[in-house]
């Protein structure tokens, strides 16, 4: 299923792009360009962005500027009520973005009194303009870590896979498989709300993993932490590097326990029955500061 986000209060501001242009319906103003300013408000989710650290997340407003600056110097315009639309349209062409404001100034109107300045103010959103709305999709994740700070590993993976909405208790579980040796995992679940595809979110768990192990190279060997996507909204996927559903998760009971506590729904039926119980113990929630 895909949600679309309705309670939208971030923003990013352009304030004072200034551009150079013809527009007006004097004769005058037909002939000599004449300085505009433009203000801009972006309605954008910067939650992700908030958390990851990536520009994929947030809108790269160096972009918005240089092609508002551009759409206004092409423009011929006659009304500023005609060239406000279009910055509009010009700037929701930018995906994440959700609405935008957008003030258009005369800097030297064309009237017989004093007066500064002359302005246009708009609002417009996708749905002005026709476009689809922005989605997105919800992904199930599921974390191990079995050294090291195991807890601190899967905060560290909670914060950087962005915006979670639901997380399973912590289990504390018996390696399945690998070596002899290896200490007892942590594992979870969580829910992600994210607007990338899943092999752009295979490449953040792969990011995030990395980051565990630099961090992790500090104090102690190589594997701190292990991201998998377990589903992926109605996704059905295989090829080299990712399969979804993950293909290995219905035979896992620390998949399938801790999936169980926020989409019972995903786990096959008759799983709690056919696979061994026993080997993995609830250690409650996480004990997430997300600062
Ligand atoms: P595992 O998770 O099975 O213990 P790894 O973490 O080493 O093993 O992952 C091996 C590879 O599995 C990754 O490089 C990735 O490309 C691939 N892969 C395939 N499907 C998925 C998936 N759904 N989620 C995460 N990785 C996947
Ligand atoms: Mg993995």
């Amino acid at each position: 299923m895909s949600a679309t986000l309705d309670s939208m209060v971030d923003r990013i501001d352009i304030s004072g792009l200034r551009a150079v242009t013809i527009v007006g319906a004097l004769p005058h103003e037909r002939e000599i360009p004449q300085p505009l300013q433009i203000d801009l408000s972006l309605d954008v989710d910067l939650r992700d962005a908030g958390r990851t650290d990536e520009l994929g997340d947030t809108v790269h407003y160096g972009l918005v500027a240089d092609r508002v600056i551009a759409a206004v110097e092409e423009s011929k315009d006659i009304l500023l009520e005609r060239l406000v639309a279009r910055i509009a349209d010009e700037v929701l062409s930018f995906d994440r973005v959700d609405a935008v404001d957008v003030e258009l100034t005369k800097l030297r109107p064309p009237i017989a009194v004093d007066a500064t300045s002359t302005s246009v103010r708009i609002r417009r959103t996708r749905a002005d303009a026709d476009l689809p709305a922005h989605t997105v999709n919800t992904a199930y994740v599921a974390l191990g870590s079995n050294l090291g700070d195991r807890e601190s590993y899967l905060r560290l993976g909670v914060h950087g896979l962005g915006h979670v909405t639901a997380m399973s208790s912590v289990y504390e579980t018996d390696p399945v498989g690998g070596p002899d040796d290896q200490g007892h995992y942590l594992n979870m679940v969580v829910e992600v709300e994210t607007s990338l595809d899943p092999f752009a979110l295979l490449r953040r768990c792969q990011r995030i993993e990395g980051e565990a192990m630099r961090q992790r190279l500090v104090h102690w060997g190589p594997r701190t932490l292990d991201l998998d996507i377990v589903s992926f909204d109605g996704v059905s996927l295989t090829s080299d590097e990712l399969t979804i559903p993950h293909p290995r998760f219905a035979e896992r009971r620390f998949v399938l326990q801790p999936l169980a506590d926020i989409a019972p729904d995903l786990c096959p039926t008759g799983w709690d029955e056919r696979l061994e119980a026993g080997g993995i113990r609830s250690l409650g929630p996480l004990d997430h500061d997300v600062a």
